[in-house]
């Protein structure tokens, strides 16, 4: 049977008092389809206020820290995502795989932490033009899943049901450029084998979303491909004009 989609935004650094009127009309709109889980990840600052400007809405958060407190200055916690508000974060994103030097090992630690403390994760995984041109897409990628997952505590209290994949080529994060379904269909297939492989049984129970360059026109196709079991959306998530249609094209995927 088919997972339950989630549609997430990811706002990146993006975000006022004066867009809360968008995170609610994104809100109330999503209303509209229960059968979807909707959330948006803003800015660490902007979560309080998002969560009261839309009360019952899932804000999350674009990263946590690994430790639960301390000497980390401009870091944020589990705990203080929580205690702002935040049911979930994003781990791993490949922006901050890149400009903050983010290995596997520190993203499985980052998702470890955020489960123990109940937060969803969403953790984060792709391959570079380069890698895909080489044909070493899927093992790469692959490769980074088993390097990330979470295992301990963290894991067995939150898998499968508070966590999901995404899996975003970086080529296609932000440029306009999409997997083609074959391709995406490909990689997801292969990532549930590694989950099944890590977890059993609960590794079928995982999402698996896809990210990059989703909007309003392809969101549908994407939707369609085995395995795609929802979409983290990066520039399209801003507005409800763009972010409520992907919404509801996951409502009413196969
Ligand atoms: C992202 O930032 O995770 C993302 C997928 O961005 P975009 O949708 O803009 O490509």
């Amino acid at each position: 049977m088919a997972l339950k989609k989630l549609v997430a935004g990811n706002w990146k650094m993006n975000g006022l008092s004066s867009d809360l009127a968008e995170i609610r009309a994104i809100a109330e709109a999503s209303e509209a389809y229960r059968q979807v889980d909707v959330a948006l990840c803003v800015p660490a600052i902007l979560i309080e206020r998002a969560g009261r400007a839309a009360p019952g809405f899932a804000i999350g958060g674009q990263d946590v820290h690994e430790a639960e407190t301390g000497a980390h200055t401009g870091c944020v916690s589990a705990q203080m995502l929580l205690d702002a508000g935040a049911v979930l974060t994003i781990v791993g994103h490949s922006e901050r795989r890149e400009a903050q030097h983010e290995t596997d090992a520190d993203v499985r630690r980052k998702a470890e932490a955020a489960l123990v403390a109940d937060l969803d994760v969403i953790l984060c995984i792709g391959e570079s033009l380069d890698i895909r041109e080489a044909g070493a897409a899927v093992a790469t990628v692959q490769a980074q899943l088993d390097a990330s997952l979470p295992h301990g505590e963290g894991a067995s209290a939150g898998v499968p049901a508070s966590f999901a994949i995404a899996y975003e080529p970086i080529w296609a994060i932000g440029t306009g450029k999409v997997a083609s379904p074959s391709d995406i269909g490909e990689m997801h297939a292969a990532l549930r084998k590694r989950l099944v492989a890590a977890y059993g049984d609960a590794g079928n129970e995982v999402r698996i979303l896809y990210g990059g360059s989703v909007n309003p026109s392809n969101a549908a196709e994407i939707f369609a491909v085995d395995d795609v079991d929802g979409a983290l959306v990066g520039g399209a998530s801003l507005t409800a004009e763009k972010f409520v249609p992907i919404v509801a094209a996951a409502a009413s995927a196969p």
